[in-house]
């Protein structure tokens, strides 16, 4: 398998190249694909297994640089592993110049308010101060077309569920919903049901 076998985009390839990743993991060989057709998925990965770019790509690939507010949203349990996806992103979507804005507690709420009136692609954060924005009329979601779960277990665990939900809630029914979590218990499976649209499954 080689990232030129996928429909990604000559400055998504580029960005790879540059990353020097020469060939797709096996989660992004099954998963870019599949996103890229718009099928919501539940993804069984481990960290390390290069998940972020499998979910970072396709959302890079469809996002239209003029669209002023947010096309895709992730939320992720810690504020280091937001910092870690947003930096990802816009690694990976840089030749497009795509920008993301990371909205994470024990911040503070201004600079992040000023920044999302500024352009913004792609939010990453955490449930709590995703939620905040949503709440306080700061982050607008009517154009999101993408919504990703990542480490979702870990959400739960942390007692995330019921603002998850809210905030999957809020966001516009023609989407995209993809989860991904290193177990998947009841719990999750329950979630992906509620949210998602004939999820297709993924171990890896
Ligand atoms: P992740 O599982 O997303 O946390 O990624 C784990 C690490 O693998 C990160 O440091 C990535 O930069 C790296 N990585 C992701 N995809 C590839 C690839 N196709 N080739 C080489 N390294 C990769």
């Amino acid at each position: 398998k080689s990232f030129k076998d996928f429909q990604l985009g000559q400055e998504i390839q580029e960005a790879f190249a540059g990353l020097h990743y020469s060939e797709p993991t096996e989660v992004q060989a099954r998963v870019i694909p599949l996103a890229l057709e718009g099928q919501d998925l539940v993804v069984r990965a481990q960290t390390g297994s290069g998940k972020t770019a499998a979910f970072a790509a396709p959302i890079c690939e469809d996002i239209d640089w003029e669209e002023n507010k947010p096309q895709a949203l992730i939320l992720t349990p810690t504020r280091e592993l937001a910092m870690q996806v947003q930096q990802d992103v816009q690694l990976i979507g840089r030749f497009k110049r795509i920008t993301a804005a990371l909205l994470v507690g024990q911040q503070p709420a201004a600079p992040q308010r000023l920044q999302l009136k500024q352009k913004v692609h792609v939010v990453v954060g955490t449930p709590g101060r995703v939620l905040d924005h949503i709440q306080k009329g700061t982050l607008q979601l009517d154009e999101i077309k993408h919504v990703v779960l990542d480490e979702a277990d870990e959400m739960l665990n942390m007692g995330f569920l019921d603002q998850v939900e809210s905030i999957i809630r809020a966001t516009p029914r023609a989407r995209t919903t993809s989860l991904f979590s290193a177990t998947l218990p009841e719990k999750i499976m329950a979630l992906a049901k509620s949210h998602m649209q004939d999820p297709e499954q993924i171990i890896v």
